[in-house]
């Protein structure tokens, strides 16, 4: 058991490392740059992106109720909506809609509303506690991390730890740290996406339904100006509608762009957003330039003591909602990195070996899909040929059969690794199914 351990950032990678070492440190202290005990379910300064919606896949929930049982009722109590991904969410690609097909519970609510979930029941933990400061940099002693320089808390400038969790998310100053105790930065990967996203309340009544749905997602599969929608009921009787556009296309914070993009969306039962006189506040916008990671793994050598997770070792174009669920999958490297019995002084080498596989996985997802779009430039993934191609007939076959939308979805929610769309008897049953006629049915009414 060690003593202390210091975990920067306490956004959902922080307090799902702060669960983790609270099974292996007597204190774990989560060093944070907002006041965290003034935190509510608002969204919060180091956190802009709280404002867009947030898609927890099921494979995430799945890891969250593991580790803090009876959590999805909590969410649900308080006013987060159950949504099967496969049923109650509706998709649509060019305006017409996937057949439904159950893939596992999910739930819709704001990411504010389930980092403060997140929050209450790491901070009930034996043992944890929040400093509010800003980490600066951090120490070392004979090539082994020690602790962290803080700023702006109350009474420390200098808080020590035999082990301290980078989680502080894209835009970690952990490369320029590592630098100034004498150790390389990680090599990067990245792919330049130049997403955008503009998001805005509407209110809600209770049984308000959406299409024959409770919640949309609408794909525009014109590459040259790819767009999307996403309509979710979130917690306090509301809709939140996301907007996504790539490169010269970003939608702007002008409530008529904002309008427009939705009076245009070939998903019908999204026009009624484009001229509702119930929205809720203002359009708000946030620019997403560049997917990014750092690959630890690679580094000639790490110092002792140190450890990194969620946004700070991959951030992902969040389009595909993985994020978050990322993160869970690293804590849960990190709990069986630490349950082998590695020792938190020596370099972690072999924790960031095991991550990359972890990460890899959901990192050739996201990054194969954005190499479709013209603009999209940076570090290719292998193999991008083919699964575009995989991509391109699964995207007709699952217009087709429910089946295939629910095996499509299954690998999205990262339940089932994308190998199983081409094993042989699924392929052959795509390209059958991308070969029938479409449903007469729904063009997204
Ligand atoms: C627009 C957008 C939409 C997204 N949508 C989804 C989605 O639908 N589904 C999903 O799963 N994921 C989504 N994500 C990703 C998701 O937000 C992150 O993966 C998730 O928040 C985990 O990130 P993190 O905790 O590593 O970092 P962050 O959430 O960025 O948190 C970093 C934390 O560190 C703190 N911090 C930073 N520097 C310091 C410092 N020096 N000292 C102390 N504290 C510090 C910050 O205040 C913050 O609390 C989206 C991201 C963006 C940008």
């Amino acid at each position: 058991m060690m003593d202390r351990a210091v975990v920067l950032g306490g956004s959902v990678a922080g307090l799902l490392a702060a669960r983790v070492m609270a099974d292996h440190a007597s204190e774990v202290v989560i060093v944070e740059r907002d006041d965290l005990a003034g935190a509510g379910v608002a969204p919060r300064r180091g956190v802009p992106q709280g404002h867009q919606v947030h898609g927890l896949l099921v494979r995430g929930l799945m890891y969250f109720e593991a580790q803090f049982p009876g959590i999805t009722q909590e969410l649900y109590d308080d006013g987060a909506e159950v949504a099967d991904p496969g049923t109650d969410l509706r998709w649509y690609i060019d305006g017409v809609a996937k057949p439904p097909s159950p893939v596992g519970t999910g739930v819709a609510c704001t990411r504010p509303f389930l980092e403060a979930h997140l929050r209450r029941r790491v901070m009930a933990l034996p043992g944890v506690r929040a400093l509010h400061g800003r980490a600066e940099g951090l120490t070392a002693t004979a090539g082994r991390v020690d602790g962290v320089t803080l700023s702006g808390a109350a009474d420390e400038a200098h808080l020590g730890g035999d082990v301290v969790v980078d989680c502080t998310g894209r835009s970690s100053r952990i490369d320029d740290w590592l630098a100034a105790i004498g150790f390389d930065a990680p090599p990067r990967r990245s792919v330049q996406v130049e997403l955008g996203y503009a998001s805005r309340f509407f209110a809600r009544s209770p049984a308000e339904r959406l299409g024959d749905g409770r919640a949309i997602m609408s794909i525009d599969e014109n590459l040259d100006r790819a767009r999307g929608v996403a309509a979710f009921p979130v917690e306090g009787g509301r809709w939140l509608v996301t907007i996504g556009g790539y490169h010269h296309d970003r939608p702007s914070s002008d409530p008529a762009d904002y309008g427009a993009r939705l009076a245009a969306d070939p998903c019908v039962a999204l026009h009624q957003f484009a001229d509702r006189d119930d929205a809720i506040g203002d359009v708000i916008t946030f620019r997403y330039p560049t997917s990014m990671r750092r690959e630890f793994d690679r580094c000639r050598q790490l110092p002792g003591g140190f450890l990194a997770l969620g946004d700070s070792v991959a951030s992902f174009d969040p389009i595909y909602g993985q994020g978050m669920t990322s993160a869970a999958l690293q804590s849960a490297t990190l709990g069986d990195y630490l349950a082998s019995g590695a020792s938190p002084h020596e370099p972690a080498t072999r924790y960031f070996r095991r991550l990359r596989p972890v990460v890899n996985s959901v990192w050739k997802l996201s990054t194969s899909a954005d190499f479709r779009l013209p603009h999209v430039t940076g570090d290719r993934p292998p193999g991008l040929w083919a699964t575009h191609r995989l991509n391109a007939l699964y995207t007709k076959a699952t217009l087709r059969d429910a089946d295939l939308h629910g095996l499509f979805l299954r690998v999205l929610n990262l339940q089932v690794r994308p190998e199983v769309m081409a094993r042989p008897d699924n392929l052959v049953r795509a390209v059958l199914a991308a070969r029938r006629p479409l449903p007469a049915a729904s063009s997204g009414r």
